[in-house]
């Protein structure tokens, strides 16, 4: 097991695109990593380095205690998942499982043993004299799997292992990954794009934007406190609402001035903007998470607006609301009577969940 650790990673493509930027990470020993972010934010090629499959323009780059800026990928100690699971379809399961620590010169009961124990541990160990064109898509997955954990490497690189899953299937196989790395305990880098599947897997997940790291922390964390209005608006779904306005001191109040009326924050939100010592009046966005809306609450944080649709989705209902000022605004609703199309709707705001980001630098205010 071992710790990665990149400093002020930089990579530039021959073409001059930067598609990572000065990135500083530590993926700790024995942690599960995710890396999510959108389509060409970067996370592909931050693995690829990892693995030594791209060649760092700028930075350091360690796996354990050493320097492996120089180290070819199969002197790494690092194994790697993709989602095309790339087997070889003229080998059996067995040998495709092997074929790693053959081209190691493993003794040959060494191979036996791990390759058996490892198909057991996966639940395909009676599928081991079959070709990977007689299996499901699970199946692959799973031998891919096993191919990489027989190695016993240092660290595991996934890149979307189960983007080429049914939405069933891959939701079972999250599960058994995270009963698998909780069981083998090795360090695992895991790139996806889906902000789901990064929060039910990831012990921390890390979100990339642009090539910048934006941000690194629990699921939680990382929900709760979102740095600024892109990882606020890329984690969570639906998506956080951002309503445009003023934040201002009406005496010794905060206010957040929208649509000509005063929200009245929290005491609690008050003494944190006044201790980030930023100066107000200041332009804003009011972050508010679907779930975090009501029916019912006190008049300082009414919203009013028109319902424009109401989406059910059995238990809960997605109603999506039109303000004065023209914004639109998702409210996720679990009770049983739900405002219907073109009704007026008051909608409020859990004062405890709050979020301000500046305006100008979209940086969360506190
Ligand atoms: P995806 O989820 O779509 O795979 P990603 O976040 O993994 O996206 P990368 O594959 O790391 O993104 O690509 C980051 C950026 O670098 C993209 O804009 C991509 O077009 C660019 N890029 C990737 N490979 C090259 C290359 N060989 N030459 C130039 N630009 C590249």
């Amino acid at each position: 097991m071992a710790r990665v650790l990149l400093e002020h990673v930089t990579k530039r493509y021959p073409n001059g695109f930067e598609a990572v930027k000065d990135l500083n990470l530590e993926i700790r020993d024995g942690e599960f990593l995710v890396l999510v972010g959108p389509s060409g934010c970067g996370k592909t090629t931050t693995l690829r380095m990892i693995a030594g499959l791209e060649e760092i323009t700028k930075g350091n780059l360690y796996i354990g205690e050493r320097l492996v800026n120089d180290v070819p990928p199969k002197d790494r100690d690092i194994a790697m998942v993709f989602q095309n699971y790339a087997l070889y379809p003229h080998m059996s399961v067995f040998d495709n499982m092997a074929f790693g620590l053959k081209m190691r010169r493993y003794p040959k009961e060494e191979i036996r043993r791990r390759v058996q124990e490892t198909a057991r541990m996966l639940g395909i160990e009676d599928l081991l004299d079959r070709r990977p064109a007689a299996l499901s898509g699970g199946q692959r997955q799973r031998v891919a799997l096993g191919r990489a954990i027989v190695r016993e490497p240092q660290v595991f690189l996934m890149d979307e292992p189960l983007s080429n899953l049914d939405a069933k299937l891959r939701v079972l196989m999250r599960a058994e990954l995270k009963k698998l790395h909780e069981r083998l305990g090795v360090t695992t880098v895991y790139v996806t794009h889906d902000q789901t599947e990064a929060m039910t897997l990831g012990d921390r997940i890390a979100v990339m934007h642009r090539g910048v790291l934006q941000q690194v922390g629990t699921p939680d964390e990382v929900y709760r406190d979102p740095v600024n209005m892109f990882v606020a608006g890329f984690i969570g779904s639906p998506p956080m609402n951002f309503l445009r306005g003023v934040v201002a001191w009406e005496g010794d109040r905060a206010v957040f001035r929208h649509g000509g009326r005063d929200l009245v924050l929290p005491e609690e939100v008050g003494a944190r903007l006044r201790a980030s010592g930023a100066s107000f009046p200041r332009e804003a966005y009011l972050g508010v998470r679907p779930q975090d809306v009501r029916l019912e609450g006190p008049e300082t944080l009414r919203i009013d607006g028109k319902v424009n649709i109401v989406e059910d989705a059995g238990a809960e209902k997605y109603v999506y609301a039109e303000l004065p000022t023209g914004e639109e605004f998702v409210a996720r609703l679990f009770v049983g009577a739900v405002p219907k199309a073109e009704e007026r709707i008051s909608l409020y705001p859990d004062p405890q969940r709050l979020h301000l980001f500046d305006a100008e630098t979209e940086l969360s205010l506190f």
